[in-house]
């Protein structure tokens, strides 16, 4: 029987912990079903901040914006398996990622690490949507071994200037803000002389260059710092500290790169261009085949949703996740491409089929083996941690 509390509207910013695991699911997917807006449904690629803002926005005044964060600073409060089910509703509906890196990095950042003037300050405008974050880690030379990183902050009296460059800012001609890891001191172990900064984006010296992807989507830019001068108390943690900051942000992300859903919606797509061009017995057993993978996969990610539903922290295992939703999806786009033939070389839609857009769909499934660690780290990550090998 269905809980009254699944039948009403939420009020804002309601305790919905109280709520069981199935009547919280059902809450939250009929207001997603009420409230999303349509035509941001399923979207063929990453939103800029201006168009995901709407959501963004409705999530805001529900109270429903961060559902990680602990009440007291906004958030919804949620416990990690409704926080799961949160996610999963929402990537059930095909809701657009938000320009999230304020919700799921620098707000938790702050709160744990922040001054209560960083809080006071950042916080509300996270929830609200004023300011969009994008995260300053990635240099031209210092990706994977990001611990090589040369953008510099140093200290002129109660300023820090910064200078250096960073790359593939994911939003960054979207966002106000950035936050940078930078060396503070020169000479000490890699590791070791690297501290975290809030920097504004239209601070003098702060420069944006777009970078346009494969797919002509500009997602990414670079930032240039030149004597960029931020105030004393921009930094986040204590000097030299940044690295461990750093680390300290990944958490439940790693569940989420390992996330059935984007293989699940290439593997749909799949489906419906063999239907489309008339091919899907000849693609039969192909198709067959990578139903399977895909089942496989999901009950792979579920032994590790398991895990974070019994509040269980997720141990190094979890890059197998990663590195098989990959794969995976890759997987599935090359085939995408193989079955449209010429088709498969049209950025955008199909002039006949607007749903259809295989060529995107195709690009859009490389950078999945580079972002949040490449498939080759993760390897290493398994080979050393997991396995034990090489010690
Ligand atoms: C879509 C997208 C969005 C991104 N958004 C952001 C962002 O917002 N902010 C940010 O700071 N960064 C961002 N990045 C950058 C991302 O973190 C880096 O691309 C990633 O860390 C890899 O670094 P790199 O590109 O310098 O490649 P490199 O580190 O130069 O690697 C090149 C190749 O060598 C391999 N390799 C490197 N080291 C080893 C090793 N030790 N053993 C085996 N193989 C190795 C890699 O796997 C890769 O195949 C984004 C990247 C992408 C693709």
């Amino acid at each position: 029987m269905t809980a009254i509390a699944s039948l009403t509207a939420p009020e804002p910013h309601a305790d919905l912990n109280t709520l069981s695991d199935a009547d919280f699911r059902a809450t939250i997917g009929r207001w997603i079903a009420t409230n999303y807006p349509q035509e941001l449904r399923s979207p063929p690629k990453r939103l800029h901040a201006a168009e995901a803002m709407p959501w963004y926005k409705i999530l805001s005044l529900q109270g429903w914006v961060a559902p990680g964060w602990p009440r007291e600073h906004g958030g919804m409060g949620l416990s990690p398996s409704k926080l799961l089910i949160m996610f999963e509703e929402m990537e059930r509906y095909g809701c657009a990622r938000l320009p999230d890196t304020g919700l799921t990095m620098v707000g938790p950042l702050l709160i744990a690490h922040g001054t209560d003037a960083q809080r006071a300050y950042h916080l509300p405008k996270i929830l609200s949507g004023e300011i969009v974050w994008c995260q300053g880690y990635s240099e031209p030379n210092a990706g994977s071994d990001l611990a090589a990183l040369r953008t510099s902050a140093v200290r002129e009296g109660d300023q820090w200037v910064i200078n250096g460059q960073k790359i593939w800012t994911t939003l960054g001609m979207d966002a106000q803000w950035i936050f940078v890891l930078a060396r503070t001191d020169q000479q000490a172990a890699k590791q070791k002389g690297i501290s975290f900064f809030l920097v504004p984006m239209d601070t003098p010296g702060v420069k944006v260059r777009p970078i346009v992807n494969i797919d002509m989507h500009d997602e990414f830019a670079e930032v240039f710092f030149d004597d960029v001068r931020i105030p004393a108390d921009s930094i986040v943690g204590e000097v030299n500290s940044g690295w461990t900051t750093a680390k300290n942000l990944l958490g439940f992300e790693r569940l989420f790169l390992g996330s059935p859903k984007q293989s699940e919606g290439a593997l749909d797509h799949l489906e419906r261009l063999c239907d489309h061009l008339g091919k899907s017995a000849d693609y039969a057993s192909l198709l067959n085949g990578l139903r399977m993978e895909l089942e496989d996969h999901k009950s792979f990610y579920k032994t590790f949703a398991d895990k974070v539903r019994r509040g269980e922290t997720l141990g190094p295992d979890v890059s197998m996740l990663k590195i098989n939703q990959s794969a995976l999806y890759q997987e599935i786009t090359d085939r995408i491409l193989e079955v449209a033939g010429e088709l498969g070389t049209l950025a955008g839609p199909l002039l006949d089929a607007p749903t259809l857009y295989p060529g995107s769909v195709f690009l859009q499934a490389r950078p999945t083996s580079i972002y949040g660690g490449s498939s080759e780290i993760q390897r290493n990550i398994v080979a050393k941690q997991v396995l034990g090998l090489g010690r």
